[in-house]
């Protein structure tokens, strides 16, 4: 008498074998088994990953050029105006200092900038101001550049396009049922019609969102299949990392184990994005953190977060040298092998998907 597939294998099954996208039932039987066999579940986002993506790992810096004093209220930040958090505020930086940022990005060995900015969606002078930074940080350094500047109009998106913004991080930052408990000032179809705007002009769409928050299991579950209805290239993780002053503050965390099971959903239910481990990782991974990255994760934020320290890019490239995951370089045309020297080419396919986010966007 044949024996029944177990959910891990029917998975294996569907992704590596017959190489198609798994069914939310399907994801949903992986999420209800138990944690104790949270290895096998990770053994096999780790061979989907490579399978899929490969073994490379993509880094991306930050600049939060203009902070602090954003009308929204969205429950997890820090730069909301509503919320008494101490949080660093002011107007958009000058191009010399974000052109530092991005020199100090390529020296770290990152090869993607994203510019953020804290407010609602941009007036017409930020989004003057952010086109001539892109302009000018690509010029200086040949970085891929991303923005995260909020809600969109169509014609701004069609403006950061032209003006060779690669992609635009937008996260939905929670699934469809959650969302409305951790934001009144716009709505998660706001938030939908922007991301979908971003591609419709062009853009590589970087979509994901924060964990933990409140979700159930299968709420988080349900949130990776309406990121994957968008398509994005990139799909940043943040782990909430409960901000003082902010209505999530004394939240509880994840653990790292359920973290951990998490991303490996993720990576089986996004099996071609880039996903990104952004905020909270030092804090709910802690020691585990390379497990995020055997786990089914690809990409990494280096350096500081939008509000919150990371830790520091030597260590990061220690531990993917110790892991044995190359640095892929997104930009030019073609992938490299980042050391302690510098960039050195390696031939490779043509560059995949990139971008992310953090604790706000
Ligand atoms: S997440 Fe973005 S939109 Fe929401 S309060 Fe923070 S900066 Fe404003």
């Amino acid at each position: 008498m044949s024996q029944a597939l177990s959910p891990l294998d029917v998975a294996e099954h569907a992704l590596i074998d017959e190489r198609r996208r798994l069914t939310r039932d399907e994801a949903m039987a992986i999420a209800r088994l138990p944690l104790d066999e949270l290895p096998s579940l990770i053994a096999l986002a780790h061979k989907v990953r490579l399978e899929w993506c490969g073994a490379e790992v993509e880094l991306e810096s930050l600049i939060n050029a203009k902070s602090g004093a954003c009308p929204e209220d969205c429950a997890f930040c820090s730069q909301s105006v509503r919320y008494n958090t101490g949080v660093d505020v002011y107007a958009f930086l000058d191009q010399d200092e974000i052109l530092e940022a991005a020199r100090a990005t390529r020296a770290a060995g990152a090869t993607q900038f994203c510019i953020v900015v804290a407010v609602r969606g941009p007036e017409e002078r930020l989004l003057s101001k952010v086109i001539d930074a892109v302009d000018m940080v690509q010029r200086e350094t040949g970085l891929e550049v991303a923005c995260s500047l909020g809600l969109l109009k169509p014609e701004q998106a069609q403006r950061l396009a032209e003006a060779g913004v690669r992609r635009y991080n937008h996260n939905l930052e929670s699934c469809r049922e959650v969302f409305p408990q951790i934001c009144t000032t716009h709505s998660y179809d706001d938030r939908v019609a922007t991301a979908q705007l971003a591609k419709d002009a062009g853009m590589e769409l970087c979509c994901g969102g924060i964990l933990g928050m409140g979700e159930t299991l299968e709420q988080r579950v349900d949130f990776a299949f309406e990121l994957a209805e968008l398509e994005p290239c990139e799909v940043p993780i943040n782990l909430l990392d409960p901000r003082p002053g902010t209505p999530m503050t004394g939240h509880d965390t994840l653990s790292p184990r359920e973290a951990l099971q998490a991303i490996a959903l993720f990576r089986l239910i996004l099996p071609d994005a880039w996903l990104r481990l952004a905020g909270g990782r030092e804090r709910v991974l802690g020691e585990l953190q390379g497990m995020g990255l055997v786990a089914g994760a690809n990409a990494l934020i280096v350096g500081n977060y939008l509000t919150t320290g990371g830790r520091s890019a030597e260590e990061d490239h220690a531990l993917l040298e110790a892991l044995g995951m190359p640095v892929a370089d997104g930009p030019g045309e073609g992938r490299f092998i980042v050391d302690a020297t510098g960039a050195h080419a390696k031939p490779a396919e043509a560059p995949k998907k990139l971008i992310p986010l953090t604790q706000t966007r």
